[in-house]
């Protein structure tokens, strides 16, 4: 026969030990701490498995479970020697549900179970206190009646409401016995008015009644939701624990309260709670009385009058703090107490591991590895690699006031306050003058890159955690709100409206990217501490981690960014944003429109000695390092103007026609761009384009060398190969190109060529591929939308339904498809890696800052990742805890 009961405390253990899975975390940690020898009030645990069961069974329990609840309760008589029922000294019990992990959905707990009209009176005999006996009833009525009846709880609030008003009472702690005993009138009666039948004054109706309810609160919609949102599995289902009450309402010698062994919101150690006297469970949260302070010097700190616990119970106090100590040895970790003082006397009634701030998730895992509590490895796994976004940006100061406008999503973290723009020109000649400013569109495009640079922070109307301006913003760092969608955008009157309020250009706004809050006004910040704790976590991280760490970087102050962040090269530079610059888009655009290859030169020679300095500034940067760069690889179509005067300009450049170059702009318009005329398809058909980037890349390394001494590694990227023809004739070129600048200069400098690997068809020959390229990066952005053939910026429309349904786990352009296109890698490492041993493997695209592909990365053997600057410390992290999950 299958147990289902659990017994604990009073040194009984039914040897659960510590089985959340079985027991509910909140069952296997009052063993766990009974087990330790803290006071833990005897109870027992009826298991998870009985949940399911009870399902399976069509909501019936077995018969075998009433001797095993029977069995339970005898433990509980027999510990404290009262009995349930029991009309001279009645035993009474709290029921409690418990799942897995806390569940918000499930059951509240029910109090004082056990109560009826016999016991209270025996109660208050044997406590010697009318007053405690007839309130914990009143309690019980009250909450019973809510959680297992579920009768609408306004009617007694109001009767609570109404005794109070009559006697002239403001708080609870003011009614008198006489006062609760009417209460508890009004009570049944409301509850025979709106249940049909009176209040229960059996004890077993009760507890049954109670057992049921929580295991029917597993399949209630709000638990379910839950479920659905935090992916927890429908069948893991909750466990219910009864366990004897003990009592914080028994007059000024007893108290219930909550603690965190450190601050949870700065990791500090010291110990942090609130607690009340005279009171019961939920009073302390509820906000019915204002609760008091654990410590003193957090009691001095806020400024508080009310005694704090360690002055107004030094004795018990001392006690918890033993116990904090004892929990934290144990459970080797910062806990989250829940206690009750019963006349003095110290009871744990929960313990869990205390959720923290990312700040204080550093701070506490730093510390106790330092106070030997952990390992350094350990404290590694702990911080949560995507909580350390949150500590990389400025923040909002907590204790600034706001003036909310609206919410969007929270798309790219950091705070920022500038005067509004609303497009990226103007935002580019504000930033220009030293304003700070915050750029505002419905949505954003590649055309507002620069003026997504030049802002602060980035705020749309529309577009989701995905969206160009959200991916753009972090990879750039700056804070982003998008899709704050009651925005409305008048840009060409040069407001925003937002309910009531308008907001023009030039007022100032602040975003709160980690929140997703828009507010009026600037809102001060705080500047993240990247030294201390901080810094001794990453040299941990660093110590553990097998993957190198680079950057996706183009402009000198990403890569300074990077560097500062810990970056061991550039993995991803690209040159095309270098093209949209302002001073020369028109010498671009003059290229593009050419009709000849004459053309075409002339006007790459007016872009030679611009990107030339583009070079030499990253390559200044990144002295020492290796730095890939990739050729052009956008479909020139995004390059091409668009209004009359952009044309004009052109025109006048190249010395042609305006409808000249309108009729070829027309020419080179595509259908299906992603899978166009782009990547290394420009190499080959215009090979001086390459030409040309080849010779500014080293003639700006030469000069670099020249200049510091120090020859900079660079690393030349084929973008979009399929096939080793296309990488032949591109490193042909290369090649050629370097021979001759090498020759000008006097100077040789080692470099690779190497591709991208973005197609699947590169993925399955890069065996022949590798015979030519000396690296391979893998571009999981495209080589995701060519495996899934599915466009990542079409995308939106249907990905959450198919993440819904559970046809992807999550995002593929988030989290890498570690089955389809984690295949390809796999198969083009060991294709690649079989032809030219030393080959250098990296991933360059979003997922080189997401701690699950990182992973990914780790086991499929690559070299290196490569993020985003402000994620170069998270992927630090993640490649470490990678590391060591794949050492055990
Ligand atoms: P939750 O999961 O919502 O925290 P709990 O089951 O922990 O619910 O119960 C909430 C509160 O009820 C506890 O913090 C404690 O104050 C009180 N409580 C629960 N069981 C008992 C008990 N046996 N004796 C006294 N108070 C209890
Ligand atoms: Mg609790
Ligand atoms: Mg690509």
């Amino acid at each position: 026969m299958t147990q289902y009961v659990y017994r604990f405390g009073g040194g009984v253990s039914d040897g659960g030990q510590g089985d959340k899975n079985l027991l509910g975390g909140k069952g296997a940690n009052l063993d766990g701490m009974a087990s330790i020898g803290l006071p833990v009030p005897p109870g027992f645990t009826i298991s998870t498995a009985m949940c399911t069961r009870y399902y399976d069974d069509g909501q019936r329990f077995p018969d075998s479970l009433r001797a095993e609840v029977a069995n339970g309760l005898t433990h509980i008589e027999g510990i404290t020697g009262k009995r349930f029922g029991d009309a001279a000294d009645p035993l009474l019990v709290s029921v409690r549900s418990g799942a897995r992990v806390s569940m918000p959905g499930m059951m509240d707990t029910v109090l004082n179970l056990g109560l009826n009209d016999e016991t209270v009176e025996g109660l208050a005999e044997v406590s010697g206190d009318r007053r405690f006996a007839w309130d914990s009833y009143r309690r019980f009525i009250q909450m019973y009646s809510d959680v297992v009846l579920e009768l609408d709880h306004g009617a007694f609030e109001e009767a609570l409401e109404v005794a109070k008003e009559d006697k002239g009472h403001f708080l609870d702690t003011d009614m008198t016995a006489e006062d609760w005993q009417a209460l508890v009138g009004s009570y049944k009666k409301i509850v025979e008015q709106q249940w049909g039948k009176p209040f229960p004054q059996d004890v077993n109706d009760q507890l049954w009644g109670a057992i049921g309810a929580v295991f029917g609160s597993w399949q209630s919609e709000r638990a379910k939701v839950y479920r659905r949102l935090n992916g927890i599995p429908g069948d893991w289902g909750t466990a219910v624990n009864v366990q004897a009450m003990v009592f914080g309402n028994m007059g000024e010698t007893s108290a219930t309260g909550v603690a965190f062994t450190r601050d949870p919101a700065t990791g500090e150690r010291a110990y942090y709670g609130e607690f009340l006297i005279n009171a019961q469970g939920e009073d302390v949260v509820a906000g019915i009385r204002t609760p008091q302070y654990l410590t003193r010097a957090a009691r001095e700190r806020a400024g508080a009058k009310a005694a704090s616990m360690e002055e107004a119970m030094p004795e018990t106090f001392a006690e918890l703090a033993r116990v904090f100590a004892l929990l934290e040895d144990h459970y080797r970790d910062m806990q989250d107490i829940e206690f009750t003082v019963e006349r003095g006397k110290l009871w744990m009634l929960q313990t869990r591991n205390g959720k923290r701030t990312a700040a204080a998730a550093l701070k506490i895992a730093v510390d106790m590895a330092n106070e030997g509590l952990i390992s350094r490895d350990e404290a590694v796994a702990r911080v949560d690699p995507a909580a350390l976004d949150q500590l990389l940006h400025p923040t909002l100061d907590p204790a600034a006031p706001r003036d909310v406008l609206t919410s969007g999503l929270p798309a790219s973290p950091g705070a920022a306050s500038g005067t509004v723009v609303f497009d990226a020109d103007t935002a580019e000649k504000h930033a220009a003058l030293g304003e700070a400013v915050i750029l505002v569109r419905v949505e954003t495009s590649p055309e507002d890159i620069h003026g997504m640079h030049a802002a602060k922070g980035i705020l749309t109307a529309r577009g989701g955690m995905t969206s160009h301006a959200a991916v753009v913003a972090r990879g750039m760092g700056r804070p982003c709100v998008s899709g704050a969608g009651t925005l409305a955008i008048d840009a060409k009157a040069r407001l925003f409206r937002v309910g009531e309020r308008t907001i023009k250009e030039g007022e100032v706004i602040t975003i709160d990217g980690a929140s997703g809050e828009v507010m009026a006004g600037e809102v001060a910040t705080v500047q993240p501490e990247l030294a201390g704790d901080f810094g001794t976590l990453m040299a941990w991280a660093d110590g553990a981690r097998r993957l190198k760490v680079r950057t996706n970087a183009e402009t000198p102050h990403d890569c300074r960014t990077a560097r500062d962040f810990g970056a061991e090269g550039v993995g991803l530079c690209r040159t095309e944003h270098m093209f949209f610059d302002a001073g020369r888009i028109t010498a671009v655009r003059q290229m593009i429109l050419a009709d000849s290859e004459q053309g075409r030169r002339a006007a790459l020679d007016k872009l030679l000695p611009e990107q030339r300095a583009d070079f030499t500034e990253i390559f200044e940067v990144m002295t020492g390092l290796p730095v890939t760069i990739r050729l052009l690889d956008p479909p020139l179509h995004e390059f091409l103007p668009h209004e009359e005067a952009e044309f004009a300009e052109v025109a006048e450049a190249a010395s042609v026609a305006v409808d000249t170059l309108k009729r070829r702009a027309a020419e080179l318009h595509e259908v299906n761009p992603m899978l166009g005329h782009r990547g290394c398809r420009l190499g080959v058909t215009y090979p001086e384009i390459y030409e040309m980037q080849a010779r500014a890349i080293f003639e700006a390394a030469c000069d670099v060398a020249a200049k510091t001494g120090a020859a900079p590694i660079p690393e030349v990227m084929v973008p979009l190969v399929a096939t080793r023809r296309e990488l032949d004739l591109m490193k042909a070129i290369i090649d050629d190109t370097a021979k001759a600048v090498f020759a000008e200069k006097g100077r040789e400098i080692a470099y690779l060529v190497g591709t991208m690997i973005e197609l699947p068809r590169a993925a399955l020959k890069a065996g022949e591929i590798a015979e030519v390229g000396q690296f391979f990066s893998f571009g999981t952005n495209d080589l995701t939308q060519t495996t899934l053939g599915v466009s990542r910026d079409d995308a939106g429309r249907f990905l959450t339904s198919y993440v819904d349904k559970g046809i992807f786990t999550r995002d593929p352009f988030v989290s890498i498809d570690t089955e389809g296109v984690g295949e390809l890698i796999r198969i083009a490492v060991e294709r690649g890696r079989a032809t030219r041993p030393e080959i250098k493997l990296g991933i360059c695209g979003e997922h080189g800052g997401d701690p699950a592909s990182i992973a990914f990365c780790e086991g499929a053997g690559l070299d290196y990742v490569s993020a985003s600057p402000y994620r170069v410390p998270i992927a630090r992290l993640a490649a470490a805890q990678a590391a060591l999950k794949n050492r055990v």
